[in-house]
């Protein structure tokens, strides 16, 4: 499974029609303060199915579309598109490649398309479940997530450990049963 391509219009700073395309090996993207770097992972988390506007650093989800500049008039409409080849299956869909879509429009209506079909949140949720890619998962680490870890007291430090290791689970199935 890898990430091909990512298209982004009228999303957070790209007002114009982006298309970033991942080649093998690792892709690193550079730029001085403000230039758009993190508004990047975040149309791919949202593109994926984020549903808190917090999470994207905003008020509410409308803050995502292009809100005009200097020079520019805001936009109505916000799109992100995500190519993903998986030909290995390791998602779980039928496709080869897979290319999802979200929109927002300012009116609040929104739509979520794969390979080119109308389809609902749940569809888009349900094809990184059990993938370790979903949202809230810890395969994307934001700015201050690594401070935070460095940060937490050593008891915190040690329940991200377990939440990434799996472990979490197990203690609370223990703790049940002891008090059972
Ligand atoms: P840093 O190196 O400081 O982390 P960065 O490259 O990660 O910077 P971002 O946080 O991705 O930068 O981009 C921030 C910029 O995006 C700000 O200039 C902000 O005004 C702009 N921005 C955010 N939301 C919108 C929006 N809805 N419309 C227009 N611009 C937006
Ligand atoms: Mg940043």
């Amino acid at each position: 499974m890898k990430l091909k391509s990512l298209e982004i219009n009228g999303f957070k700073s790209f007002a114009d029609k982006t298309l970033i395309e991942f080649k093998p090996g690792m892709t690193t993207i550079v730029g001085p303060n403000g230039s758009g770097k993190s508004n990047i992972i975040e149309a791919i988390r949202w593109v994926m199915g984020e549903q808190s506007a917090k999470g994207l650093r905003g008020d509410t989800m409308a803050d995502v579309i292009f809100s005009g500049s200097k020079n520019r008039r805001a936009m109505g409409r916000a799109e992100v598109s995500m190519v993903i080849d998986n030909s290995d299956h390791y998602l779980s869909s039928p496709y080869n490649e897979l290319r999802i879509s979200r929109r927002l429009y300012r009116s609040g209506e929104a739509e979520y398309l794969l390979n080119g079909s109308k389809v609902r949140l749940r569809d888009i949720t349900d094809i990184f479940i059990d993938t370790g890619l979903g949202r809230e998962s810890f395969s994307i680490i934001n700015q201050g997530k690594v401070e935070e870890i460095f940060n937490a007291k050593a008891a915190d430090r040690r329940s991200i450990i377990e939440d990434l290791a799996g472990v979490f689970k197990y203690k609370q199935n223990k703790a049940r049963s002891q008090n059972e």
